[in-house]
C-alpha cells in the first residue's frame, strides 16, 4: 500500500481512458497558460503605466517650476528694475503683480480646470499658509518627511532631491500621488520667505497653528514641494482591456493548437487502433478465404478445452478435419490463381453448410478444421453430410466446370483427447482414414491410430524427401532374348524414411498419390532418370529407360509439358525413353488418357504397358493405345518354368503383342527354366532377378561393362553352372570377384 507517489499515479491513470487523460492534460494546460500570461501581461503592464506615470509626474513638476521661473525673472525682474514688483497683494497695489509663490498657486488652480482631470498639481509646504496648500493628509505628511530627510542645513550647492512617490488604489480608483523638492531656488526667493517670517501677523499665525514662529531659510534648503497627482483608472482599464485582448488571443491560439495536438494524437490512436484491429485479424485469418485460421483455430479450443476440469462437467468438443480431394489437380491443370477461386468457394460452401453450428477454420491448402462445441454426434453426422452435399457440386470457374471431393474425420474431446494437440491429431488421423478409405466421413478410432500416425509422419516425411530431393533410383537391366543384349533399364524409385526406414515403392508411391505429391514425384523420378541414361548413352551405352507413371500423372494435363521438359534439360532423345502405365490406369478414363498419351506419344516417346494381366484386362484397349510394348506381370513369368497353365497364358498373350504390333517384355525371371522357356517362345524381352536386381546408378555403372550382353545360349548347351553363372545380379561371378 505504501506505494510511491509516482506509482500510485500511474496506477490511477492507467485506469482513466486515454482520451479523458489528454482532455484533462490540455483544459489544465490552457488554465495554467491564462493564469500566467495574465499574471506577466498585468505585471509589465503595471510597470508601463507606473514609468509613464513618473515621467509625466516629474515633467509636469519641471513645467511648473519653469513657468514660476520665467514669471519670476522675466515679469518680476523687470517690474523690479521700474520701481514697482511683486507683492503679496499685488490686488490692491499699483504696478505691481502677483508673488511667483502666488503665480504657482494660480498656474495650479487653472491647469487643474483646463486639463479635464488628466492630473494635478499645486504647491503645498509645511510652511504655506493658505491651509489648501498645508500638509493635509497622511500621504503629504509621509512624503514630507521623505523629504526633510533629503535636506541640509545650509547647503553650498542645489540638492540632489528625489521625489517621493506612491499609488495608491482606493475609492477613486488607483492615483499616482507625486511630492517634487521646491527648495528656495534664488536669494530673492530666500529673502522674500525669511522676511515674510518675521512679520508679527505670520509669528500670531504659526503661534496659533503650533509651528515654531521665525524660521529662516538657507539657498537650497527644503521651502515646500510639488505635488502632483495622477489618476491612472482610464489607463489601468486600456491596460486591462488589452490584457484581456492579449489574453483571448493567447487562448484563442493554445486552444487551437491544442485541438490540433487532441485531434492528431485521437486520429493517431484511431488509425494506430484500427491498424491493430486489422493486424489481429491478418493474425486470427486466413488471408484467402478470411476464415480463421489455425492459430485462431487452437486459441478457440484452449479457451473450450480445460483439462483440469472434472470429467463428468467438461463440455463435449467436436473437432472435425476436412481436406478437399482432387484440389491439386485443379491447382496443378488450371493454374493457382483458379485453384484459389475454386478453394474460396470451397470455403464459403463449408461455412455455409456448418452455419452457426461451429467455427470453420482453414489450416492451410486445401485442409479445413470444423470446431464444434456442445453437438451430439448424430448433429455432427448430419453436418459432416452437408457439407459433402456442398463440397461435391460441381465448381464453375472461368469456363471450366469442376468437381471436387472431401474427406472428413472428427474426434471428441474429452473421449479421444484431452488436450487441444492431441484433439487437433486425432481428427487428423480420422480424416486420414477417410482418405485412404472410401467413406466421406470417418469418427477417430483409437485401433487404426498407430497405423494412421505412421501414415502422417510419413506423409511429412516424403513430402520433405520430395522438396530435398532425396529419393533414390534403382536401375533393373532389360535384355533382349535373341541378341542376348541389355536394350534398357527400368528406373525404381527408392526411400529410406527417417521414421521408418525402407518403405516399399508401392506403399510411399500410393501415399504420394493420396496426398498429392505424385506430379512432384513422378518429375524427380523422371529427372534423374533422362540424366541418368543420358550418361550412359554418352558413354556408349545404346540404352533406352523405362519410368513408372501413376495414374494421376496421365489424368493430369500438365504431363505433355513435363516430358518436354525434362528431355529437353536432359538432352535425351525422346526414342530412348519408356513410360510405363499400368492397365488400371488406362482403364479409369480411357478417352482422357488416350488423349494425354497421344500428345506424348507425339513428342516420340513410347509407352509400355506394365503388369499386364494383372487387372482385369480388356483387348479393346490395347488397339486404341499408342503403345509399343506390353509387360507381362510377373506373377505369370515367375514359374513358369514349372507351371502349365502360366506357360499357356504367357505364350497366348506373346501371340497377342506379335498380332497387335507390340513387342513383350517378361518381368520377373527369377530362374533359368523361366528364361528358358521364354527363349523357346521367342519371347522378346526379359528382366527379373535372374538376370539382374535393380541396382543404385553407380553400382549400374561399375557393372555395365560385364553385364551389357548375356550369352544367349540354346538350352541344351545350357549347363546349369553356366546359368548360375551370369548369376542372380548378372555378373559374371569369376569377373566379378
Ligand atoms: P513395376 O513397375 O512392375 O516394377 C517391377 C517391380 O518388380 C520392381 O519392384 C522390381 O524390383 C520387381 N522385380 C523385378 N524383377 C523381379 C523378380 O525377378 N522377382 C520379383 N519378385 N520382383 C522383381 P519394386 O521396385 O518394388 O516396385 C514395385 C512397383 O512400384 C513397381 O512395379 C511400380 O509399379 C512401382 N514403382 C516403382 N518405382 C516407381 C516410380 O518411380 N513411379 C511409379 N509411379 N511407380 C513406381
Ligand atoms: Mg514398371
Ligand atoms: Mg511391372
Amino acid at each position: 500500500m505504501n506505494l510511491p507517489i509516482g506509482r500510485r499515479l500511474a496506477a490511477t491513470l492507467s485506469g482513466i481512458p486515454l482520451r479523458v487523460q489528454i482532455t484533462a492534460m490540455c483544459c489544465s494546460f490552457v488554465v495554467v497558460v491564462s493564469l500566467v500570461t495574465w499574471i506577466i501581461v498585468s505585471r509589465s503592464q503595471e510597470q508601463v503605466i507606473q514609468f509613464e506615470a513618473l515621467k509625466l509626474a516629474d515633467i509636469v513638476v519641471k513645467q511648473a517650476a519653469s513657468a514660476r521661473s520665467a514669471y519670476s525673472s522675466l515679469a518680476v525682474s523687470k517690474l523690479k528694475s521700474d520701481g514697482l514688483g511683486a507683492s503679496e497683494f499685488s490686488a490692491d497695489e499699483h504696478g505691481h503683480i502677483p508673488l511667483p509663490a502666488q503665480f504657482l498657486k494660480n498656474l495650479s488652480y487653472r491647469s487643474q480646470q483646463d486639463n479635464n482631470g488628466l492630473f494635478s498639481f499645486r504647491p503645498i509646504s509645511k510652511w504655506n499658509l493658505a491651509p489648501e496648500h498645508g500638509i493635509q493628509d497622511s500621504f503629504q505628511e509621509w512624503a514630507w518627511q521623505q523629504l526633510e530627510a533629503q535636506n541640509q542645513r545650509s547647503p553650498t550647492a542645489p540638492l540632489e532631491w528625489t521625489p517621493v512617490w506612491r499609488i495608491s488604489d482606493d475609492d477613486n480608483g488607483k492615483t499616482l500621488r507625486y511630492l517634487s523638492a521646491d527648495p528656495a531656488a534664488s536669494p530673492s526667493c530666500v529673502n522674500c520667505h525669511n522676511v515674510l517670517e518675521k512679520r508679527p501677523d505670520v509669528i500670531a499665525k504659526r503661534i496659533a497653528s503650533g509651528v515654531k514662529p521665525g524660521n529662516q531659510w538657507q539657498l537650497h534648503e527644503l521651502l515646500g514641494a510639488i505635488e502632483i497627482t495622477i489618476p491612472l483608472d482610464r489607463v489601468a482599464a486600456l491596460a486591462r482591456e488589452q490584457t484581456r485582448d492579449g489574453l483571448l488571443i493567447v487562448l484563442g491560439i493554445t486552444i487551437i493548437g491544442l485541438c490540433g495536438v487532441c485531434f492528431i494524437v485521437f486520429y493517431d490512436a484511431a488509425r494506430s487502433h484500427a491498424a491493430t484491429r486489422k493486424l489481429a485479424f491478418h493474425a486470427n485469418h486466413d488471408s484467402l478465404t478470411g476464415l480463421p485460421n489455425r492459430f485462431a483455430l487452437e486459441s478457440t479450443l484452449n479457451d473450450l478445452i480445460n483439462p483440469s476440469e472434472d470429467k463428468l462437467r467438461k463440455q463435449q468438443v467436436i473437432l472435425a478435419f476436412l481436406d478437399l480431394d482432387n484440389f491439386k489437380q485443379v491447382n496443378d491443370t488450371l493454374g493457382h490463381e483458379t485453384g484459389d477461386k475454386v478453394l474460396t468457394m470451397a470455403a464459403n460452401r463449408i461455412a455455409q453448410a456448418v452455419a452457426d453450428n461451429g467455427l470453420v477454420a482453414r489450416l492451410g491448402g486445401d485442409e479445413f478444421a470444423v470446431a464444434m462445441p456442445g453437438k451430439s454426434v448424430e448433429h455432427v453426422n448430419a453436418i459432416a453430410g452437408r457439407i459433402a452435399d456442398a463440397v461435391n457440386q460441381p465448381y464453375e470457374v472461368e469456363g471450366y466446370r469442376l468437381s471436387l471431393g472431401v474427406s472428413m474425420g472428427a474426434a471428441i474431446y474429452p473421449d479421444h483427447a484431452c488436450t487441444t494437440s492431441d484433439l487437433l491429431r486425432c481428427a487428423d488421423v480420422a480424416m486420414y482414414i477417410s482418405k485412404n478409405g472410401s467413406a466421406e466421413f470417418s469418427w477417430y478410432d483409437p485401433d487404426s491410430d498407430t497405423n494412421a500416425v505412421s501414415n502422417l509422419v510419413m506423409k511429412d516425411e516424403l513430402r520433405e524427401a520430395i522438396d530435398k530431393q532425396e529419393l533414390d533410383i534403382h536401375y533393373q537391366p532389360k535384355y533382349c532374348l535373341k541378341t542376348g543384349q541389355m536394350t534398357g533399364v527400368e528406373a525404381l524409385a527408392r526411400w529410406n524414411s527417417p521414421s521408418s526406414g525402407f518403405v516399399p515403392p508401392d506403399v510411399f508411391i500410393s501415399l504420394a498419390e493420396h496426398v498429392g505429391l505424385i506430379n512432384e514425384l513422378t518429375r524427380l523420378i523422371l529427372k534423374g532418370a533422362t540424366d541418368q541414361c543420358r550418361q550412359w548413352r554418352d558413354a556408349g551405352y545404346e540404352l533406352s529407360v523405362s519410368v513408372n507413371l501413376s495414374a494421376m500423372n496421365l489424368h493430369d494435363g500438365t504431363l505433355p509439358d513435363m516430358i518436354r521438359e525434362v528431355l529437353d534439360s536432359s538432352g535425351l532423345p525422346a526414342s530412348a525413353l519408356i513410360l510405363e502405365v499400368t492397365e488400371g490406369t488406362v482403364m479409369t478414363n480411357v478417352d482422357r488418357t488416350c488423349e494425354v498419351l497421344s500428345q506424348v506419344r507425339n513428342l516420340g516417346v513410347a509407352f509400355s504397358v506394365d503388369d499386364y494381366g494383372a487387372g482385369y484386362s480388356s483387348l479393346s484397349y490395347l488397339n486404341k493405345l499408342p503403345v509399343s510394348e506390353l509387360k507381362l506381370d510377373r506373377a505369370f513369368i515367375t514359374h513358369v518354368g514349372t507351371s502349365e497353365k502360366d506357360a499357356v497364358i504367357v505364350r497366348a498373350t506373346l501371340e497377342l503383342a506379335h498380332n497387335l504390333g507390340l513387342s513383350m517384355v517378361a518381368e520377373g525371371v527369377e530362374d533359368a527354366a523361366a528364361l528358358d522357356f521364354l527363349r523357346s517362345i521367342h519371347c522378346d524381352q526379359v528382366q527379373g532377378y535372374f538376370l539382374c536386381r535393380p541396382l543404385p546408378a553407380r553400382e549400374l555403372d561399375r557393372r555395365l561393362p560385364f553385364i551389357r550382353q548375356f550369352k544367349p545360349v540354346p538350352d541344351s548347351e545350357l549347363e546349369p553352372d553356366q546359368l548360375m553363372q551370369t548369376g542372380l545380379d548378372g555378373v559374371p561371378q569369376s569377373k566379378a570377384a
